[in-house]
């Protein structure tokens, strides 16, 4: 077994800690990377406070890592010492599924092994993520990271890169289409630059009147104040498409009549509570109401290259991992321009 260092959280009421572990020697098929920076999204603190389930303790959080390969398995062939590398949301799946076999891994029918907070393909190991040292991952699950960008901010693509990335080239976002993005986070802040990247007219939905400038700073075309009822009248019937990365509660049957006839509302952020939605909201229109999880590995590898090329990474603000709890508590506030990165060297 292979010692690391990490940050652990050892139950749902205790804050992150030191914690010493151990990762599995590393396999013929697996390639061993030290990690250098890891991303922090929303739901690290939603699993380490148990909010959508039961958690498995210990838990080292952390699913958007990138690093540099120091050992290969002996079968491995996309990967040498060397290397950067990156993992995101998974480190396994069954691969035979259906789902699996058309590269949705994501989707995984037997249970994809999330990269922490759960389990490897064995379905009893516990994973654990990136708030920690060096990680052992299977080299059909570890991603290729370009030389090219600036790799702190490389890191957030993992999870929060391609979970917008992926909804939108699903339906094909892109020239002469409005995308609405709803709400400017993690999420939002990437969903506007992808948008933007495939052509799309892009407006930022947004409660906060303060965040005008920085959406159009981020290629944003026109911004909406949804709390503002002439902004929201003005807006009826206009968009495409409303990629939702909202995580509080919202009232979608308002957003909904923002949406032109066959338009669709894609969720992508998760809010506590179930949403009370009004049938009418849908037919009148023929509208849809979507959601969209990561994506595959494949997907995941094709949105890295396409940031590579077009020099697409997060905004971020670097942190010391003694400094996560206050992170998290600036998170909860929304009081991050855009995304947390953990300078894994402070570890
Ligand atoms: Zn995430
Ligand atoms: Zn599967």
């Amino acid at each position: 077994m292979i010692p690391v260092k990490g940050y652990a959280a050892q139950t749902p009421e205790t804050d992150l800690a030191p914690w010493n572990f151990e990762r599995r020697d590393v396999g013929p098929h697996d390639v061993q990377f030290d990690i250098l920076f890891c991303g922090v999204c929303h739901s690290d603190l939603h699993q380490i406070k148990n909010d959508w389930f039961p958690g498995i303790f210990p838990m080292v959080p952390g699913h958007e890592i990138v690093g540099r390969v120091v050992k290969v398995g002996s079968h491995v062939t996309k990967f040498k010492v060397g290397d950067l590398a990156g993992t995101g949301c998974l480190v396994d799946s069954c691969r035979h599924c259906e789902n699996c076999a058309q590269d949705l891994e994501q989707y995984c029918l037997n249970g994809s092994s999330q990269t922490y907070n759960g389990l490897e393909q064995d379905h009893k190991t516990p994973t654990y993520g990136g708030y920690s040292n060096s990680i052992v991952v299977n080299e059909d699950f570890t991603l290729h990271i370009s030389e090219k960008l600036d790799l702190a901010a490389t890191a957030p693509l993992l999870c929060a890169g391609i979970t917008t990335y992926s909804p939108l080239r699903h339906w094909k976002v892109g020239k002469g289409h409005k995308l609405a993005v709803l709400g400017l986070g993690g999420l939002g802040h990437m969903a506007v630059k992808f948008g933007v990247a495939f052509g799309a007219e892009v407006t930022v939905l947004s409660t906060s009147p303060k965040k005008e400038a920085d959406a159009k700073a981020l290629g944003a075309h026109h911004f909406v104040v949804t709390s503002d009822p002439e902004q929201i009248k003005a807006a009826k019937n206009s968009f495409d498409f409303i990629l939702d990365t909202v995580s509080a509660p919202h009232d979608f049957n308002m957003y909904l009549g923002l949406l032109r006839t066959n338009g669709v509302h894609i969720c992508v952020g998760v809010p506590p509570e179930p949403a009370s939605i009004h049938a009418f909201s849908l037919l009148g229109g023929r509208k849809s109401l979507a959601g969209s999880g990561i994506g595959g590995l494949a997907e995941t590898q094709e949105m890295l290259d396409f940031c590579a090329e077009h020099n697409i990474v997060s905004d971020i603000e670097m942190i010391d991992i003694k400094d996560i709890t206050t992170a998290y508590e600036r998170m909860q506030k929304g009081d991050v321009r855009y995304r947390f990165v953990i300078d894994i060297a402070t570890l």
